[in-house]
């Protein structure tokens, strides 16, 4: 028998004292095989696994890296507020720092309120939404990731009907089925939860058009319900103000974690004054909510995005990665969709429901130095340069030949049946 691999000794030792190994998003038992589950380091936008190999990461920890693996400016704030105190027994100054940099980065911010999770600033939201209209229904798109609590999480395990009571659900972008749950909920409508865009895994993404984002406003308008803007994935990567700014509508309460501080743990509530006093009824806290080290951090993201033009560095790397794809597509005769913002691309195959080819595709890249995913959305940070992306043009182009000559297999075993 041969030897395991670094990685391999890890899994065996993870599944002794771990649920199958790993939980969540992170499992990659969700990948083809190939995929390493554990990293040595990581800096820029590069990983390195315990073998050594580098690759660059077009997934950016799933979101929170947008500056860069290690950002110097971000790390030197940090490190000088662990110099000082991260968690004491209340807030450092910085925590005001910060909450003064937000209300001014995002229009509709009156207020902020910080957390750890995506999860603990969207069940934040519902919970501040409920307790200021005094309603209980909540709408929320049909297959949107909004976290992991009881009330909605995607798997239904050890989760009860009473947790999911007063959630209703609507077609993302389909304004008469967002009419018919808001009819539904009637007077008890406390809230519309809404991604920023369409982003659910194993689909092509989908912008909101701006006749939804407007429905979305009139309807809690109309019924006095809470506009909640879910930006944990999209915050911070599309724009500074919040996702829907480009569309002329603001939340009135909006959740954020992911990018907020390149990676150190934070999430934010921001909200507008009618929801002030709610707000501060709710009882949020956390042992580690207070934690000064993420909010030096997340001060120092906020203005380095704001100063740099990172989102359009981000963008334009995000086009160069788009246009070279479809240039090999065309090449190599491979029907390939790209779908949702450039600086967040997913890539699927066209008349790949098993996600064969996407797999193949992935893999292929993978050996070649390129992390990618098949079925969740990529996200890019501006740490990813020109030589970078061309790095991974190089080795999509290699892993599209390959999934080239299987669909070639594939049509000439069809045409022999
Ligand atoms: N909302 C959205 C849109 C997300 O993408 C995520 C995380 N993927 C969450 C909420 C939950 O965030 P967290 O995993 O930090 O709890």
């Amino acid at each position: 028998s041969r030897l395991l691999s670094q990685d391999e000794a890890l899994r065996a030792r993870a599944l002794k004292v771990i649920p199958g190994g790993m939980w969540g998003h992170m499992n990659v038992a969700r990948l083809p095989p190939g995929y390493p589950q554990f990293f040595r380091s990581a800096s820029g936008c590069r990983l390195r696994d315990m073998a050594g190999t580098e690759y660059v990461d077009l997934m950016c920890g799933y979101g929170p890296i947008v500056l860069g693996y290690g950002d110097p400016d971000v790390e030197a704030a940090a490190t000088a507020q662990r110099g000082r105190g991260d968690l004491m027994t209340g807030p450092a100054e910085c925590q005001i720092e910060l909450a003064e940099l937000v209300v001014e980065t995002i229009p509709h911010a009156d207020w902020v309120l910080f957390a750890k999770n995506g999860t603990d600033a969207t069940t934040a939201c519902v919970t501040i939404a409920r307790a200021g209209t005094q309603r209980r229904k909540v709408l929320v798109a049909k297959g949107s990731y909004h976290g992991a609590a009881p009330w909605c999480t995607p798997s239904l395990a050890g989760v009860t009907a009473e947790d999911r009571a007063h959630i209703l659900h609507f077609d993302y972008n389909d304004v008469p089925s967002l009419e018919l749950a808001a009819d539904e909920a009637g007077c008890d409508l406390a809230a519309v939860l809404v991604t920023a865009f369409k982003h659910d895994v194993r689909r092509h993404q989908e912008a909101p058009t701006p006749a939804f984002t407007h429905a979305v406003r009139r309807i809690c308008n109309a019924a006095g319900a809470a506009l909640i803007l879910d930006d944990v994935r999209a915050g911070f990567r599309l724009h500074t103000g919040g996702s829907w700014e480009p569309y002329g509508v603001r939340p009135d309460l909006c959740a954020w974690s992911k990018a907020i501080a390149n990676g150190h743990p934070l999430a934010a509530v921001t909200g507008t004054d009618r929801f002030r006093d709610a707000a501060q009824q709710v009882y949020v806290t956390g042992s580690f909510w207070c934690s000064a080290v993420p909010m030096a951090a997340a001060i120092a993201t906020i203005k380095k995005l704001r100063a740099t033009g990172a989102i359009a560095t981000m963008e334009a790397m995000g086009h160069r990665l788009r246009d070279g794809l479809e240039a090999q597509a065309r090449a190599h005769d491979i029907r390939l969709r790209q779908t949702g913002p450039v600086q967040m691309p997913m890539i699927m195959f066209e008349d790949d429901p098993d996600f064969v080819l996407g797999y193949r595709f992935v893999q292929e890249a993978l050996r070649r130095g390129a992390y990618m995913h098949p079925w969740h959305n990529m996200f890019l940070c501006a740490a990813h340069q020109a030589d970078d992306i061309d790095r991974v043009l190089e080795a999509t182009n290699e892993a599209l030949k390959q999934v080239a000559a299987l669909v070639d297999r594939r049509q000439s075993a069809k045409a022999v049946q």
